[in-house]
């Protein structure tokens, strides 16, 4: 849709978009699943970090001691296990889906396929020459599937949160793996908002342009001994891009650095991110202000007689980003321009997956309340157009 199109007519009838009183919008109208809500506090480091830090130098020490403030931040929000380290490189997620193919899974992999993002893994390994075809372990969209030991797996992947349907999966060891398989999760969207016993992964990893409320284009992996120990039996074997190579990511992080030139900005609004957390409970803080918003948009969409929430079973609804079904009488596309036309933005479904549908971003920057008003402006919306 182009920028023209905002305020156009919602339903062909040359109507112009019903304005939402002000009394009933969120103080920020911003619920995307990535990129997500930026804080203000945020944008104010950058400009504050001004001459300090931009445009200077990732090799010395003011870039490398905001390097050190994400680590050692994302350390004490995971309460990482002994021995594991916080690594990180350019790319953002899909990069790392390149870096394990090439540097964590030795023959073949096990995927959890229940949408969009954990698709694309499987289709990474499943691509790679040297690999085995991978065991894809499928569900019905808006819904999951669950890992199980299979002999010849060597690395178990899937999503904690899987952001195209908002379907959370736990994050546990699968039982009875062969020796020394790793489980390799896709943290993008849930780490930071959802609660997680690291030690249940050899990698944990994620970008920062979901609960992390920053910008996109890095990657970030906790990784275990275990999977440095992958890292290092492949890797004479195997020919890695330097782009992609997991052990050199893992020297330069070790000195607060990265291989090539990271984006700063998006670092700074990280580390401010991270410590804003950590400032008010960390993880368990963070992780309860997702599940409180989670829970008022599911009650909401569970008490109305038009809207429903698209993952059935309660247990897997994600606290981080809510799937809402409307009914097929409520054009879900013309209440989403209403709501855009009024600063209410990206509540879109991903891409052509969610039919009728509402995607809600409820990461820990999105403040509870809004997510209550957001639903209030949708029933003011549907009324308004029937
Ligand atoms: C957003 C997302 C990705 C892709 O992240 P990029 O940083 O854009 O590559 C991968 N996996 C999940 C679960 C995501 O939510």
């Amino acid at each position: 849709m182009s920028a023209r199109d905002l305020s156009a007519p919602v339903n062909g009838s040359g109507v112009q978009a019903p304005s939402i009183p002000q009394s009933l919008l969120p103080k920020d109208g911003r619920f995307g699943s990535g990129p997500s809500k930026v804080r203000d506090d945020q944008v104010a480091a950058i400009a504050g970090a001004g001459r300090s830090v931009l445009g200077t130098s990732h090799r010395q020490l003011p870039v490398r001691s905001l390097v050190a403030r994400v680590r050692a931040g994302m350390s004490d929000l995971f309460s990482l296990p002994d021995g594991y380290e916080v690594v990180l490189g350019n790319g953002g997620s899909t990069a790392f889906w390149d870096v394990a193919t090439t540097c964590l899974v030795r023959e073949r992999a096990q995927h959890l396929v229940l949408g969009a993002f954990s698709d694309k893994f499987a289709k990474a390994t499943a691509a790679a020459p040297f690999l085995a075809p991978p065991d894809v372990r499928r569900s019905d969209p808006f819904s999951a599937p669950a890992p199980g030991a299979e002999p010849g797996v060597d690395a178990y992947a899937w999503p904690h949160n899987e952001t195209s349907t908002g379907v959370v999966v736990p994050v546990v060891r699968p039982p009875g793996v062969d020796d020394g398989a790793l489980v390799l999760v896709d943290a993008t969207s849930a780490a930071g908002g959802v609660a997680v016993d690291v030690s249940q992964t050899d990698a944990y990893y994620f970008a920062p342009q979901k609960s992390f409320g920053s910008d996109g284009g890095l990657w970030l992996a906790l990784l275990s001994p275990a999977a440095v120990a992958r890292a290092e039996e492949l890797q004479p074997g195997r020919w890695v891009p330097g782009s992609l190579d997991l052990l050199a990511a893992l020297a330069e992080s070790r000195r607060e650095q990265t291989v090539n030139t990271p984006a700063v900005a998006t670092l700074l609004m990280l580390a401010e991110q991270v410590e804003w957390m950590l400032d008010r409970g960390g993880l368990a803080w963070a992780a309860a202000r997702s599940a409180e918003s989670a829970s008022r948009l599911y009650e909401w969409a569970e008490a109305s007689q038009y809207a429903r929430p698209a993952v059935r079973d309660r247990s897997l609804r994600s606290p981080v980003v809510g799937t809402i079904d409307l009914d097929p009488s409520v054009d879900a596309a013309a209440v989403r321009t209403v709501l855009r036309a009024n600063g209410v933005v990206d509540v879109e479904p991903y891409r052509g997956l969610g039919g009728n549908q509402l995607r809600v971003g409820m990461f820990p920057a999105v403040d509870p309340h809004d997510v209550s008003a957001l639903t209030a402006c949708v029933d003011h919306v549907v009324a308004a157009l029937s």
